[in-house]
């Protein structure tokens, strides 16, 4: 054929005209529709086609120019295409094709129908260096209409194709992301507004829409170990699809394996998936895009994306679900959050205002902003003249404590109180108060739980009145007891019977004993309710010494330990209650003799400075440690309860501490705590003379 003059020039103006088409506006569909029947019409061809590949090398679109009209072809009619003829080849060998005559030549697909009337055609590949774009095609119903030129000219244009398509595909995908981005603000924005779950749930799958094409969508939620689908949107059976529910116990079903993976996964068509469960409400369903909702890093549900179609989704729809579950959990998590919260301070109100004990918060000024039932009750004032008012209402101590104490509150540590109140009809309620800090409406505050302890105190009373009445009634016919045992051996002569004289002495010893006991019981109640009734007198301290040996030298021997009795200081006379002093100094010794092992020792220095009278009773028992130490002062407090501890009520040192404090004096211990280290228990007398005394 002889070169073509007219067409070289059209040529050259085509290449200038598609030039000019594809640097100005950056909308495909508008560069694509002008740029088609502008090639057809350069060239003098028949008809011209466009293949477009999508990112992942599948068709995209089809364009067919014919008769200066542009037409998009389905899909499907396209699978042929890509399998054989010149797409089929261009798609291997990357290269330009020059059909001079389509009948001879067997790179030309003839079973098309809109393909059959081409003689001749030119096929060249649109693509970057390292991306197959599409196939660009141009035919005519002559046979050796094209020539090797056309074919460089073809080439030309479909090198600026490669370009503009790309720029532009880059221009829609970058409007795309400032779109989705926008999209997900405001779909942020939404989801935020609705701290209740359910309504979250269903505005999620509204505002899903907005990012994806779905035919239905679904959100699943962890619990324990099984999905339950808790809201649904799209489906033709809803109340099926509400009911569904995954347990996770197959690794290798869909669901699970995103969320082992906190990734979104993509199904192309779930019938080609092996694991895919279809339920009774996704039937129609084909593709399938489910991403894990996660939550604070812990994964709380699904999301799922259905559509009927296969082969639907793109990696790119995968991004932007994902890029919503990510919205779409912080909502579900904050509006979980919210729920549990509402629960927990709904039960919390409820055991607020039920409770059995006066509940009050107060902040740290004292100012009180709730009471409960039982406060009203108990303090027989109304809620609202209690609330806003200040805790000195209710007795000025409670402000007292709340000053003094406001440091350890702080610290989260209980303020532990007994306290006498006056409630609004000036009647007294003892109380037992607890104070503690505590969150009340992102507050820092104080919550006082108050119980009435007067009942409890009442009966205590009457429960220690009744000991000291018996203690009390007891010490007579004692007391008579011993008289007797004492007046024996002056009426009858025991002297030729030694054996009856040394059970005398011993029933003697008893008894005072059993006398002692009686008294310090009858002391500590008499000494620590703060009636001062001490019975100073003239007491000569090398008697009460000698009854104190007189009293525990058996005891001492029967576990043959060696008891020394430091000589007396420079002083004879004390003004003390001589009968006091003795069981003061009987306890620290029994005590000594009672905690130290067999053939200890144990020793009673006395010493005088001028003023004060101290003594000092030491052992080399057990020892007491420094934790102990602080304790053993009190009432019935002893160290050791077990079975085999020495026989005992925890009375002894709590008297021998009243005592001595009402003698306007002080004991302590000192021990290292080191069995065999002992103890030395101290205690100072200030010497009085009788007329000091008041
Ligand atoms: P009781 O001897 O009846 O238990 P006390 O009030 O006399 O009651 O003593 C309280 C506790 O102090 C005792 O149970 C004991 O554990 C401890 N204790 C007292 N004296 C000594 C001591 N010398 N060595 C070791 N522990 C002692």
């Amino acid at each position: 054929m002889l070169p073509n003059m007219p067409r070289i020039g059209s040529r050259l103006d085509t290449i200038y005209q598609i030039t000019r088409e594809f640097s100005a506006p950056l909308d495909i569909d508008q560069v694509l529709q002008r740029f088609l029947p502008a090639t057809v019409a350069a060239v003098g061809a028949y008809d011209a086609s466009l293949l477009l590949f999508d990112a992942d090398g599948k068709p995209e679109s089809f364009l067919l120019s014919n008769s200066f009209e542009v037409q998009r072809r389905s899909r499907p009619t396209l699978e042929p295409l890509l399998e054989q003829g010149v797409i089929a080849w261009i798609k291997e060998y990357r290269q330009g094709v020059l059909i001079k005559d389509t009948y001879e030549d067997e790179r030309w697909y003839k079973d098309d129908p809109a393909l059959a009337r081409s003689r001749s055609a030119i096929a060249v590949p649109i693509q970057l260096p390292e991306q197959l774009i599409g196939v660009l095609t141009i035919t005519s119903t002559q046979s050796n209409y094209f020539d090797e030129n056309d074919l460089a000219m073809l080439h030309i244009i479909a090198d600026q194709a490669a370009f503009a398509i790309a720029n532009a595909r880059l221009f829609k995908a970058e409007q795309h992301r400032h779109r989705l981005a926008d999209t997900l603000v405001s779909v942020a924005r939404t989801l935020n507004s609705s701290l209740d779950l359910d309504e979250t749930l269903t505005l999620i799958l509204e505002q899903l829409a907005l990012v994806v094409d779905y035919d239905s969508s679904s959100i699943l939620l962890l619990e324990g170990d099984t999905l339950y689908v808790r809201a649904a949107r799209g489906f033709e059976d809803m109340e099926d699809a509400l009911r569904v529910k995954i347990p996770l116990d197959d690794i290798k079903q869909p669901n699970y394996r995103a969320i082992l993976q906190k990734n979104p996964l993509l199904i192309n068509d779930v019938d080609t998936e092996p694991n895919w469960i279809k339920s009774s409400s996704s039937q129609k369903v084909r593709s399938w895009i489910g991403t894990p909702l996660i939550g604070q890093d812990e994964v709380i549900g699904m999301l799922t994306v259905d559509s009927y179609e296969p082969n639907k989704y793109t990696q790119e729809n995968v991004r932007e679900v994902a890029a919503f579950a990510e919205q779409a959990a912080t909502a579900v998590a904050n509006a979980q959050a919210v729920t549990l919260l509402r629960n927990m301070e709904d039960s919390y109100t409820i055991l607020f205002e039920d409770s059995a004990d006066m509940i009050m918060l107060t902040d740290y000024h004292g100012q009180i902003l709730n009471a409960n039932r039982k406060t009203c009750q108990m303090l027989r004032r109304a809620k609202e003249a209690l609330i806003g008012s200040n805790i000195s209402l209710v007795d000025r101590r409670l402000k007292e404590v709340l000053i003094e104490q406001s440091k350890r509150l702080q610290a989260w540590r209980d303020v532990l109180l007994e306290l006498d109140i006056v409630d609004a009809y000036h009647e007294t309620i003892s109380l037992e108060i607890n104070a503690r800090h505590v969150r009340y409406g992102g507050k820092d505050c104080i919550q006082w739980v108050g119980r009435d302890i007067s009942a409890r105190k009442e009966s205590e009373k009457m429960r220690q009145d009744l000991i000291n009445m018996i203690v009390h009634d007891l010490r007579g016919p004692v007391g008579n007891l011993i008289n007797t045992i004492e007046v024996l051996p002056m009426l009858f002569d025991f002297s030729a019977e030694p054996r009856t004289k040394k059970f005398l002495e011993l029933a003697k010893h008893s008894g005072q004993e059993v006398r002692d006991l009686i008294d310090s019981m009858l002391d500590v109640g008499r000494l620590q309710g703060g009636e001062v009734y001490l019975q100073r007198g003239m007491a000569d301290l090398n008697e009460i010494i000698q009854a104190v040996q007189d009293q525990v030298t058996p005891r001492a021997q029967a576990k043959k330990m060696e008891l020394i009795f430091d000589p007396l200081p420079e002083i004879s006379e004390i003004w003390v209650d001589q009968s006091m002093i003795r069981r003061v100094l009987i306890n620290l010794v029994d005590n000594a003799i009672k905690y130290t092992p067999s053939q200890g020792r144990i020793s009673l220095t006395p010493t005088f400075n001028g003023e004060t009278l101290s003594f000092a009773v030491a052992d080399n028992g057990r020892g007491i440690s420094q934790d102990a130490q602080a304790r053993i002062f009190n009432k019935f407090s002893r160290v050791d309860h077990s079975s085999n501890a020495p026989a005992g009520v925890g009375l002894g040192l709590a008297f021998c501490k009243l005592a001595v404090e009402a003698h306007g004096g002080s004991i302590w211990v000192e021990s290292e705590g080191v069995p065999g280290r002992g103890s030395t228990f101290y205690f100072t007398l200030p010497l009085l003379t009788p007329s000091e005394d008041v």
